[in-house]
């Protein structure tokens, strides 16, 4: 990395949220430094950040165009279906859960990047407009950086790193599992062994059995799923339309109301 690179790249805000374009922030500061992108990309960072990337780069500052507030993910715990699909997103493990159990968001540790958002199959995360000045709020646990930016940037960094590194550990032990146990698999037919018609029609039988009773089970399974993250689904809209009915603008409640109406109605029906 160059001096240039990791100049640009102390100043960006380490939430890896893509909204500038590039699969994260040391991307970003690699095209910064080669001068292969704009100095206002970075929703995240606002202003400031555009204006610090402009003035090391020696050019003219230019705005953001979308004005970004910050925000913090929740989940609606009663409608996830524990699939963990927003944990394998969030670049900075802000959020527990294990699979087919209810997840919750660890809000101290959350930089608002949205990215478990989308991946979720139920639509039970939402985002949440608040009002500090810099994320995570557990940048305090930084250590030497004082200053708020520069702190929570470090601590995002920091969660970033460590989770690469634990991904990079799981892939490797897995590939070294996986090699110790082909040699295991391959060596269970001993070529020595005389040719017994008998056993060899037994097993195919047996493989020809489980396959046919493979091609049964998932078939049933997959719209055993299908169904239940159907209803899922529309768990979680019934429960956004209640909310928007009670609390939302007027717009949103008209919505909401008319939305429940025929959901009502839909039921009356069944
Ligand atoms: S924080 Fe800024 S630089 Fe980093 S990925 Fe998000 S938009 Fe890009
Ligand atoms: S929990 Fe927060 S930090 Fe993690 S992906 Fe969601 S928005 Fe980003
Ligand atoms: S992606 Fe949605 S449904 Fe799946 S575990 Fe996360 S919150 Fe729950």
């Amino acid at each position: 990395m160059t001096n240039l690179t990791e100049q640009l790249n102390a100043l960006l805000p380490q939430t890896q949220c893509r909204q500038c374009g590039f699969s994260g922030c040391l991307p970003y500061a690699q095209a910064l430094a080669q001068h292969k992108t704009a100095s206002n990309l970075c929703i995240m960072g606002k202003a400031e950040v555009a204006q610090d990337l402009a003035n090391i780069l020696g050019q003219s500052v230019t705005l953001p165009e979308k004005n970004h507030q910050h925000q913090l993910a929740w989940i609606d715990e009663e409608t996830c279906i524990g699939c963990t699909a927003c944990i394998r997103a969030c670049p900075v493990d802000a959020i527990l859960g294990a699979t087919k159990q209810m997840h919750t968001v660890i809000s101290d540790e959350c930089t608002g990047c949205g990215l478990c958002v989308e991946p979720c199959p139920v639509d039970c995360i939402h985002l949440q407009t608040v009002s500090d000045a810099y994320l995570p709020r557990a940048r305090q646990f930084s250590g030497s950086q004082t200053q708020a930016r520069f702190a929570a940037a470090a601590h995002a960094k920091k969660r970033f790193e460590q989770r690469q590194q634990r991904l990079a550990h799981q892939k490797n032990t897995q590939k070294s599992t996986a090699i110790t146990q082909t040699p295991a698999t391959k060596n269970t037919q001993n070529p020595q062994t005389p040719l017994n018609t008998a056993a060899l029609i037994a097993q195919a039988m047996a493989r020809a059995s489980a396959q046919q009773n493979q091609r049964i089970v998932p078939i049933n399974r997959q719209s055993f799923l299908q169904n239940q993250l159907k209803e899922a689904q529309q768990r979680s809209l019934y429960r956004r339309y209640q909310r928007d009915a009670k609390y939302g603008n007027e717009q949103e409640k008209t919505a909401a109301i008319e939305w429940l109406r025929r959901y009502k109605e839909e039921q009356e029906k069944d």
